[in-house]
C-alpha cells in the first residue's frame, strides 16, 4: 500500500533539493547501518535497508526523481492509474553500480565484480620498461620491441573449453559465482561475499579443457611491436600505446601496453626538466685574453666567444639549446654552460718563466678598477 509509505526524502533524510551527492552520502551511511550482512536475522534492519534502497533508487534516478516529487508514491503505483505504469520494484540487480560504489571499500570491490560478468570486460594493461640514450630522449626514436602477447585461442574462440563440450555449473558456488564467509571486523562478525575462487565469478567451470591452450582461452606469442618515442621524453615517463595489452573478454577492447622509458646517463650532460646543464674547461690564457672556444652541444658544435678576463664559474646560457618540450618540440628549454678555467699543472722552466715575468707585471688584486693587466 503506497499510503503507508514514508516520503523518500524523510527515510534518507534530506531535503527536498538534495544533490545527488548528498542522497549518496545519506544512503550510504543508511545502507552500511542496515545491511542484512552487517545484521544477520534482524527483520527491522532488513526492512529499513530496503526502505533506504528503494528510496535512493527512485531519488538517484533524475527521471523517477521528477515523477515522484509531481505524483509521490502513487507516481509507481501501476494499480492506483499512476503516471508512471512500470510500477515499483525493488531489484537487488539493478542496484549493482550503488552497490559497486558504495560497498566497494566493504566487500573488496567483489560486489561490483559481479555484475561484470557477463559483460564485455577490457584487458588489462601490460607495463614493460625500454632504456634509450640521452639523445634518444632529447630528439625521440622509433624503438621495436619484442614482447610475448597474448591473443585469443583460435581452437577454443577463448572460452578455454574444448570444441564439442560446455563448461559446467560451478560446484563451489552452485553458479552464482560469488561465495559468503564470515570474517571478524569491526561490526563483530559479518558475513562477507567474495567472488568464487573455484570460477573466478562466472558461475562454470571448464572439465574438458583445450587442448590448444590448456584451458586459459589464450595463447602467447612473441610480437614485435614499434615504440614511438616522442622528443622530450624524460627519464621514469611512460609511452602508452593504445590495444597492446591484454585481450578483452567477452568481445572487450585490449588493454594497453605502458612503456616506461629509462634514460642512460651522458657522459657530459645534464637534464633538469627541459634544460641542460654542462661544464667546459677553457685555457687560463682563453679566459685570460679572450678566445672562440667550441662547445659540445646536443645539436653539435656550437662556436662561442668569451670575453677577454672570463672568471671561472661563468655561466653563460646557450637559448633553445635546451630539450624540446614534449607538448610542443619547436620550443625548446635552454643549455646552460658552465666555464671553468683550468689551471695548468706541469709547466716546463721556459713557461714558468714567462708566467713569473708576468706576475711581475700584474697590478695587486686589490687595484681592480684597472683591469686585470695593466697595460
Ligand atoms: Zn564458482
Ligand atoms: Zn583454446
Amino acid at each position: 500500500m503506497a499510503d503507508n509509505k514514508r516520503d523518500y526524502y524523510e527515510v534518507l533524510g534530506v531535503s527536498k533539493n538534495a544533490s545527488e551527492a548528498e542522497l549518496k552520502k545519506a544512503y550510504r551511511v543508511l545502507a552500511k547501518k542496515y545491511h542484512p550482512d552487517m545484521n544477520p536475522g534482524d527483520k527491522e534492519a532488513e526492512a529499513k535497508f530496503k526502505e533506504a534502497s528503494e528510496a535512493y533508487d527512485v531519488l538517484s534516478n533524475p527521471e523517477k526523481r521528477a515523477k515522484y516529487d509531481q505524483f509521490g508514491h502513487a507516481a509507481f503505483d501501476a494499480g492506483a492509474g499512476g503516471a508512471y505504469s512500470g510500477g515499483f520494484e525493488f531489484n537487488m540487480g539493478d542496484m549493482g553500480d550503488i552497490f559497486g560504489d558504495i560497498f566497494g571499500d566493504m566487500f573488496g570491490g567483489g560486489a561490483r565484480g559481479r555484475r561484470d560478468d557477463n559483460g564485455p570486460v577490457r584487458g588489462a594493461n601490460i607495463k614493460t620498461s625500454i632504456r634509450i640514450d640521452f639523445d634518444e630522449a632529447v630528439f625521440g626514436c622509433t624503438k621495436e620491441m619484442e614482447l610475448p602477447l597474448k591473443d585469443p585461442c583460435d581452437h577454443c574462440h577463448g572460452t578455454g573449453c574444448q570444441p564439442g563440450y560446455d563448461p559446467v555449473t560451478c560446484t563451489k558456488c552452485g553458479g552464482k559465482g560469488q561465495v559468503a564467509f564470515t570474517q571478524q571486523s569491526l561490526f563483530g562478525m559479518v558475513r562477507n561475499i567474495q567472488t568464487c575462487p573455484d570460477c573466478n565469478g562466472t558461475g562454470k567451470v571448464i572439465k574438458n579443457k583445450c587442448r590448444v591452450c590448456s584451458g586459459s582461452g589464450y595463447v602467447t606469442s612473441k610480437k614485435k611491436i614499434q615504440v614511438d618515442i616522442p622528443a622530450g621524453i624524460d627519464n621514469g615517463q611512460s609511452v602508452r600505446i593504445r590495444g597492446k595489452g591484454e585481450p578483452g573478454k567477452r568481445g572487450g577492447d585490449r588493454g594497453d601496453l605502458l612503456v616506461t622509458v629509462m634514460v642512460n646517463q651522458h657522459p657530459i650532460f645534464q637534464r633538469h626538466e627541459y634544460d641542460i646543464y654542462s661544464t667546459q674547461p677553457i685555457t687560463f690564457t682563453q679566459a685570460a685574453l679572450g678566445a672562440q672556444i667550441t662547445i659540445n652541444t646536443v645539436d653539435g658544435d656550437f662556436k662561442y666567444t668569451i670575453k677577454p678576463g672570463t672568471q671561472t664559474d661563468t655561466k653563460i646560457r646557450l637559448k633553445g639549446k635546451g630539450v624540446p618540450t614534449i607538448r610542443n618540440n619547436s620550443i625548446r628549454g635552454d643549455h646552460y654552460v658552465t666555464l671553468v678555467v683550468q689551471v695548468p699543472e706541469k709547466l716546463s722552466e721556459k713557461e714558468k718563466e714567462i708566467i713569473r715575468q708576468l706576475d711581475d707585471e700584474i697590478e695587486e688584486p686589490s687595484d681592480k678598477k684597472k683591469g686585470f693587466f695593466k697595460k
